[in-house]
C-alpha cells in the first residue's frame, strides 16, 4: 500500500469525494452503498434464505484503525461462514466493522425510503473458492444491518456492548492503532430475528461496540496526538445506475 492510500478517511481533504485518486475503482459503476426504495425493489421467490455458522474461537482481536472499530476473525479455513441466499458458495467471515454518525439522526451507509439510520453494522466475508482475502477483494460479501437507537435493533448493540465490556475494557482501543485481543464471540448474536434481506450488486463502502455514545468516545487520534472524535466514518449513497435492489421477502 503507498503513503498515500493510507491517508483516506472521512475528513473533508480525503474523504469519499477523494478516494477515488487512490482508488479509481471508487468512481465505478456499482459503487455502493445506495439509496434503496422499498417500492422499487423486485421481490424474488427463488431468493434461498442465508445461512451463517460462526466459531465463537475464531473471534482474534478487536482493532481501532483510525476510521472504525473492527473485530477481526481467523478466516485461514472454513471455520466461520456464511452461504446459500443468494451466493454461489462459501463465503468466509473476516472482519466485522461499524459506520456511525455524530448524533442519532444520521450514520448509515444505506439510506430506506429516505430515512437515515444511526449506524450500519458490516460484516465483511470473501469467497473461500479463491485462495485469499487480499486477492479477491472483488468477490467480496457483506451483510449490513441498520442501526437504529429508537428500534428494536438497537438490541444489536446493547448485545454487542454487553459482549464487548465483559470481555475488554473500551480504553484499550480508544485510539488509532490500538488493538487487544478479542475471543469467544459469535456475531450471530447480533442479528435481528427477521433475516429477509435485500440483495443488490454493489461494493465494498470503504477502499479495499456497544452504545452509540461509546462508539463515538472512540478517537481518529493516536494517543499522542491532538483528541479528535471518530464520527460520522459512512460514504453517502452512490448512483445506482440500472441496478436492480432484490428482495427475498414481499
Ligand atoms: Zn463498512
Amino acid at each position: 500500500m503507498t503513503q498515500q492510500s493510507c491517508q483516506w478517511g472521512y475528513d473533508s481533504d480525503n474523504g469519499p469525494e477523494h478516494w477515488h485518486k487512490y482508488y479509481p475503482i471508487a468512481k465505478g459503476d456499482n459503487q455502493s452503498p445506495i439509496e434503496i426504495n422499498s417500492k422499487e425493489v423486485h421481490y424474488e421467490p427463488s431468493l434461498l434464505p442465508w445461512f451463517v455458522g460462526y466459531d465463537p474461537v475464531g473471534a482474534r482481536t478487536i482493532v481501532n484503525n483510525g476510521r472504525t472499530c473492527k473485530v477481526v476473525f481467523d478466516d485461514t479455513f472454513n471455520r466461520s461462514v456464511l452461504r446459500n441466499g443468494p451466493l454461489p458458495g462459501i463465503y468466509r467471515l473476516r472482519q466485522l466493522h461499524f459506520h456511525w454518525g455524530s448524533s442519532n439522526d444520521h450514520g448509515s451507509e444505506h439510506i430506506v425510503d429516505g430515512m437515515k439510520y444511526a449506524g450500519e453494522l458490516h460484516l465483511v466475508h470473501w469467497y473461500s473458492k479463491y485462495s485469499n482475502y487480499a486477492d479477491k477483494v472483488n468477490r467480496l460479501h457483506d451483510i449490513g444491518y441498520f442501526i437504529n437507537s429508537s428500534t428494536k435493533l438497537n438490541s444489536l448493540l446493547s448485545k454487542l456492548s454487553v459482549s464487548i465490556s465483559v470481555i475488554k475494557d473500551i480504553s484499550v482501543y480508544l485510539f488509532k492503532g490500538k488493538e487487544a485481543p478479542f475471543s469467544n464471540f459469535d456475531p450471530s448474536i447480533l442479528f435481528p430475528k427477521s433475516w429477509d434481506y435485500w440483495t443488490y450488486h454493489g461494493s465494498f463502502t470503504e477502499p479495499p461496540v456497544m452504545s452509540m455514545a461509546k462508539l463515538r468516545s472512540l478517537s481518529i487520534n493516536a494517543d499522542t496526538e491532538p483528541a479528535r472524535p471518530m464520527v460520522d466514518n459512512w460514504r453517502p449513497p452512490q448512483p445506482r445506475h440500472f441496478r436492480m435492489v432484490r428482495a427475498s421477502f414481499q
